[in-house]
């Protein structure tokens, strides 16, 4: 028998809506590979195909928003994919009246991903772009995130610049065990790109 599928989760609080596994990373650390069995992420989150848009929005449509002080949009792997689809789902949600603060969590390469310049698509939908920049070069940076496409951490940069057009508030983040140099090193690519600079506690499980 199958189980259901998790579409939305409560972490803190926010609202997650998980929309894809695929993702053009392999990251070293990624949950998805390295997930311990009976975690919620390897067990629950792994979608058995990827939900509709109209399941993820009547999912998110079960939940009372005004008890969440985000609605987050990342995935079990990169929401960016599903960029039309969340795109029609936040429509949606706005035609019916929705206010909530939203958000996408992303690895910020969604224009290599469709080929196409999809920061406009982010405009009157999204509050925040949140951007894992990972590292302070390209070399270490594609050492972390194995990515599929050559030339990513220049395009994840563009994006975070890019996107600013259209999106109030953009954030990079790294986890803090990449050490407090790393982190300062981050900082100032943070600062060049003209972006927020967050330290996020890396989760293990
Ligand atoms: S970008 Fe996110 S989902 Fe994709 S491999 Fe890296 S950590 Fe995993």
């Amino acid at each position: 028998m199958s189980m259901p599928m998790t579409i939305t989760y409560t972490h803190g609080d926010n609202l997650y809506v998980n929309t894809t596994n695929r993702c053009d990373f392999a990251c070293t650390f990624c949950l998805r590979h390295n997930g311990n069995n009976g975690s919620i992420y390897t067990d629950n989150l792994w979608l058995e195909r990827e939900p509709t848009k109209e399941e993820i929005l009547a999912d998110i449509q079960s939940r009372d928003l005004n008890q969440y002080a985000q609605l987050v949009f990342c995935g079990f792997g990169e929401p960016s994919y599903r960029i039309d689809d969340i795109g029609w789902v936040i429509d949606q949600l706005k035609a019916q009246g929705c206010t909530s603060f939203i958000r996408m969590d992303t690895n910020g390469t969604g224009c290599q991903i469709h080929n196409r310049d999809i920061c406009p698509d982010f405009a009157n939908r999204f509050d925040m772009v949140s951007i894992s920049l990972n590292a302070e070069t390209a070399e270490q940076y594609d050492a972390i995130v194995c990515s599929d496409f050559t030339g990513s951490y220049e395009a994840m940069l563009a994006f975070a610049k890019e996107i600013q057009k259209y999106v109030p508030h953009v954030l990079m983040t790294v986890v803090d065990v990449i050490g407090e140099e790393a982190i300062e090193k981050c900082r100032a690519v943070c600062d060049s790109v003209g972006a927020d600079f967050r330290v996020r506690a890396y989760i293990a499980e």
